[in-house]
């Protein structure tokens, strides 16, 4: 039997899994309602497919261009794989209809405490023991801090709006706006006149917000705003029968804070171990299975932090070469080991970026 705290988009994948390959699952969930509240663009690369069939029920907008935006508004028009552009809730509850319909059991509404030899606590009163206990329970996982395995974490905030936008957009382009100080910007279409407008960073969101707004001016509709942990490989992601996944375990690409590919990567790879498909381990297997994808969106982020404004401007204009932006189309953003080494193939001056390194981050 296996106990899945968190019934997010990663722990809802894991419990369809396990139940598929005959493991009696039981998922316990603090909200009463699967997908609420949402904090998230829902922007999915092509590599979705790889994991599950892709559903029109969820999909609401599918991208195949992206603008990426330096600081002094110049821009670089790259085609894109198809990107879906996902409605959280209802991917959510998909993902968990699918692992009720394989014969997982939800428990709604409770809300983990505390742990202690084998024995979940919940609010509620409610208390369960299992062998194998996964906490999927996000960011601020308190699976992880009662098992003592939370480590040292370092967050940035997501600062996200839906937005009516005052003059139309283009809904088959997702607009990216890089600056100086750990922050990423996007607009994210739904559709002409709606996108996901938000910005991360570790610092001064609502200035962020209020700069990138004037930049795309609407009404908001509604605000949907959530602390993202940054990946740290050095993490211990088990302990005695206690695994950690998804955000619960920083698994985030520190460039675009997407989570939910690299979370589904390792929930493929935590199933296979507790059903002993496979030897070596979870703690062991990840590098393999995601974490040197994530480490490498890790040193990318490090760089990126160092850039003052001009390098950015510079980073786009090399982005305009043709050569560049067919490698970027070809490799996509998910695995950026084979981007960076294809790019650094035909366009040498990237690595030029690196001695970034030796300055302090701003
Ligand atoms: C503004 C913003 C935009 C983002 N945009 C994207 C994007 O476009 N693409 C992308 O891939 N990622 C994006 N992310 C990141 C993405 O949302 C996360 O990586 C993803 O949700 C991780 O899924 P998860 O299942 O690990 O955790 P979560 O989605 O956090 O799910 C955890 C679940 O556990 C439950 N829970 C928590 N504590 C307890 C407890 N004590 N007891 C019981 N249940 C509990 C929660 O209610 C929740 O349902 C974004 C994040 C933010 C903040």
């Amino acid at each position: 039997m296996a106990s899945i705290i968190g019934a997010g988009p990663v722990g809802n994948y894991l419990a369809g899994k396990l139940a598929k390959n005959g493991l009696k699952v039981e998922v316990y969930e603090e909200h009463k309602k699967i997908g609420e509240p949402i904090a998230c663009t829902g922007i999915l690369t092509s590599y979705l497919g790889d994991f599950m069939k892709v559903n029109e029920d969820y999909v609401i907008n599918k991208v195949n261009q992206t603008n990426v935006y330096s600081p002094n508004g110049n821009f670089v028009n790259i085609k894109l794989k198809k990107n879906y552009i996902v409605n959280r809730d209802l991917f959510d509850r998909h993902l968990a209809e699918d692992a009720k319909s394989n014969g997982a059991k939800y428990n709604l509404g409770f809300r983990f405490n505390s742990l202690k030899n084998k024995s979940m606590k919940f609010d509620n009163g409610e208390i369960r023991k299992d062998d194998c206990i996964i906490g999927a329970d996000g960011p601020k996982s308190l699976v992880g801090r009662s098992a003592g395995i939370f480590g040292e974490r370092k967050f940035v905030v997501g600062h996200q709006a839906r937005v009516r936008l005052k003059n139309k957009t283009d809904p088959d382009i997702v607009e990216f706006f890089l600056d100086e100080g750990n922050y990423i910007g996007w607009s994210v279409p739904e559709d002409e006149k709606t996108v996901r407008l938000g910005v991360a960073s570790h610092k001064g969101v609502k200035n962020h917000f209020e700069i990138l707004m004037k930049k795309r001016p609407g009404k908001i509709l509604n605000w949907q705003s959530g602390p993202i942990p940054v990946y740290n490989p050095s993490l211990k992601y088990e302990s005695d029968g206690v695994y950690l996944i998804g955000d619960a375990a920083t698994q985030v690409k520190a460039t675009t804070y997407g989570g939910i590919i690299p979370g589904m990567h390792a929930a493929d790879l935590l199933a296979k171990v507790i059903t002993n498909e496979t030897e070596g381990g979870y703690q062991k297997g990840l590098w393999k299975a995601t974490g040197r994808h994530l480490w490498m969106h890790l040193m990318i982020r490090k760089v990126m932090n160092r850039f003052r404004k001009e390098d950015y401007n510079e980073l786009i204009r090399l982005c305009e070469k043709n050569s560049v932006r067919d490698t970027i189309y070809e490799y996509d953003r998910e695995y950026p080991l084979r981007l960076l080494f294809a790019l650094g193939l035909k366009q040498p001056n990237f690595f030029k970026f690196s001695k970034c390194l030796l300055r302090n981050e701003i």
